[in-house]
């Protein structure tokens, strides 16, 4: 027989279900899809990465964007020993995805589309927010920067010090050098998107805790639902983990195109740990021309000059 829900409980189950409210994904929980973990990809990463870092699921993406982007100029990021890139003539590239890596949860699976949704609405559901602690300390809530309309959006892990001043992702020293990406790509800032897993940034630029990425990372599905880039590169652990809802390691799938609800979504490693770690910039350039053909951007062989 089954017994009655304690009145304690049922008030938690209530507060729960008005934060989804809040959230705007109340009906999730009467929609749950199944999400059978699929089989590992073969760990062809042979880089060693110390950066290990977080998680979340999949749908469909627009039709082809004109690829309208500004021609190149080699960056600084590039350096003697890579290739230019340069505009796109053609579009290019297998459409194999590996399969995903194994999900440790099934929340963005849950999420339902917001119907008619728009990144205002998303910022006004935002709101002056409260809902997780790192509200205290912020000055900023730092929501995204580039073009909504981008085929490319670029997901860190959470604002900085330079972030939380200005309100702008990316602008600080990783920020920099993440600018230098964009650029040996033959693309400027302001033909990307650039969000975050949290939009407030965490004291002493800790990693977000795991409640702080639950409460904050629905708003960054939305982003990207109403975005819908043709791919989505995510910088560092964090944004992987999150998105891909996984436990793995960054290093175990970084470079490989994997599923993001019907998105091409690509991990790399972080412009902060780069900064750190500057020989993994070859790797990470690797990723990015994978980036460029799929979008069409022509990846010179040759060296800059
Ligand atoms: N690091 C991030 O992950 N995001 C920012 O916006 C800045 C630094």
């Amino acid at each position: 027989m089954t017994q009655p829900t304690p009145d304690a409980l049922r008030e938690k189950i209530k507060q729960r279900l008005s934060f989804y409210e809040d959230l705007r994904i109340a009906p999730f929980y009467r929609d749950r899809r199944s999400t059978t973990p699929r089989a590992l990809p073969p760990d062809t990463a042979a880089t060693q990465n110390p950066e290990e870092d977080l998680t979340l699921p999949k749908p469909t993406s627009k039709t082809a964007k004109s690829a309208t982007l500004a021609p190149s100029e080699p960056s600084a990021f590039v350096g003697a020993q890579h290739a230019a890139p340069q505009l796109a003539t053609r579009s290019s590239v297998s459409d194999a995805l590996f399969p995903a890596p194994p999900k440790t949860s099934n929340f963005f699976a849950t999420l339902p589309h917001v119907a008619n949704d728009t990144l205002l609405n998303i910022r006004e559901d935002i709101g002056d927010c409260t809902r997780c602690r790192l509200h205290k300390k912020r000055n900023h809530i730092v929501f995204a920067d580039g073009d909504p309309n981008a085929d490319l959006v670029f997901v860190g892990e959470g604002p900085g010090a330079d972030e939380d001043a200005t309100g702008i992702p990316f602008v600080g020293r990783a920020g920099k050098l993440l600018t230098q990406m964009i650029e040996a790509m033959g693309l400027q800032r302001k033909d990307v998107y650039i969000c975050n897993v949290v939009k407030c940034r965490p004291p002493e630029n800790r990693q977000p805790e795991s409640d702080e990425v639950t409460t904050c990372s629905p708003y960054l599905v939305r982003q990207l639902e109403v975005v819908n880039p043709k791919v989505i590169v995510c910088l560092g652990a964090t944004a992987a983990k999150t998105l891909l809802e996984t436990d793995m390691g960054i290093s175990k799938f970084r470079g490989q195109w994997l599923d993001f609800r019907g998105k091409k979504l690509l991990a790399t490693y972080h412009p902060a740990y780069l900064l750190r770690n500057p020989a993994a910039k070859s790797e990470v350039w690797k990723d990015l021309q994978k980036v460029m053909a799929e979008l069409g951007l022509e990846v010179k062989k040759s060296r800059p000059a």
